[in-house]
């Protein structure tokens, strides 16, 4: 072989070679707590089968449904489908069942209740497709695996007490890119529980926090000792409410960041060498 092809083969490898360690991502926002998240080979979505409104809280624009019902667009090639838990602003059965349905790639990974109301929707689909996978991962044990470049981690935060004690919420944390990425569901501001689930000992670079925790109270606390990643994104923003939460943020919080409107993104890149 000429030495000039070898030289490009073995430069076009360390192309290849460095990609995979190093690349921008982008986060995509979804409706309410939505999002994806990709280095442009591996795309994960979080708590992204919600396309109409529930409560207060916003569905996708017309445009955004139909991507997400032709699997296109923004909803193209997804690996990967995760849901925090089983409140339907979170993760709506009908529109989780037909996206699975009409996919044959992506593969969906949660715990059993939302895995349950599903079931109700489409149960011949959930009990026998090898791309729903059921997950119940335990503080000491969280649910650890890697899907294309990603490395995923699920692991519990308890979404609160009385009415809320018994619904499973887990966390996501996403290794891509040489970037990690907090997705934390609808956890309730418990400092104890972020202790619990050792989140002080990962280093985040985006985490994706509902607002609420920049109100007045406990929350500013809990991301100061637990998750203060150096990009933080408020989600879960009523779209009725986006005007007073953006100004709000901009007085008390300005380096938190909002992605407005479902399809806004972001683009993040690592600083410094990934982790070896
Ligand atoms: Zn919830």
């Amino acid at each position: 072989m000429p030495s000039a092809s070898h030289q490009l083969i073995k430069f076009l490898l360390f192309l290849c070679l460095s990609a995979s360690l190093r690349a921008d991502i982008t986060v995509t926002q979804l409706a309410n707590e939505g999002v994806i998240i990709s280095d442009g080979e591996t795309r994960i979505m979080i708590d992204g089968f919600v396309v109409e409104p529930y409560s207060v809280y916003g569905g996708l624009p017309a445009d955004a449904a139909l991507q997400f019902e032709q699997q296109s667009g923004a909803f193209a090639d997804i690996d990967l489908a995760l849901a925090s838990h089983r409140h339907h602003d979170h993760n709506q059965p009908r529109f989780a069942c037909a996206f699975m349905q009409g996919s044959t790639v992506t593969e969906f990974y949660s715990g059993s209740q939302v895995i349950g109301l599903m079931r109700e929707k489409c149960r011949q689909f959930m009990t026998t497709s090898p791309r729903v996978h059921e997950v119940s991962p335990q503080y000491e044990a969280p649910e650890s695996f890697q899907a294309g470049g990603a490395k995923i981690r699920i692991f519990p935060l308890s979404h609160g007490t009385r009415k809320y004690a018994r619904i499973q919420n887990n966390g996501h944390l996403i290794e891509m890119g040489g970037l990690t990425v907090l997705h934390v569901g609808d956890a309730a501001m418990d400092a104890t529980d972020y202790a619990r689930a050792a989140i002080d000992k990962v280093d985040i670079d985006v985490a994706l926090i509902p607002f609420w925790y920049f109100q007045p109270g406990p929350g500013a606390d809990v991301v100061e000792k637990y998750i203060d990643a150096r990009f933080k994104i408020a989600v879960h923003i009523p779209p009725g409410e986006m005007a007073e939460v953006k100004e709000y943020l901009k007085q008390d919080f300005p380096q938190v960041m909002i992605l407005e409107n479902p399809l806004d993104q972001a683009v993040f890149t690592a600083i410094g060498p990934p982790p070896q």
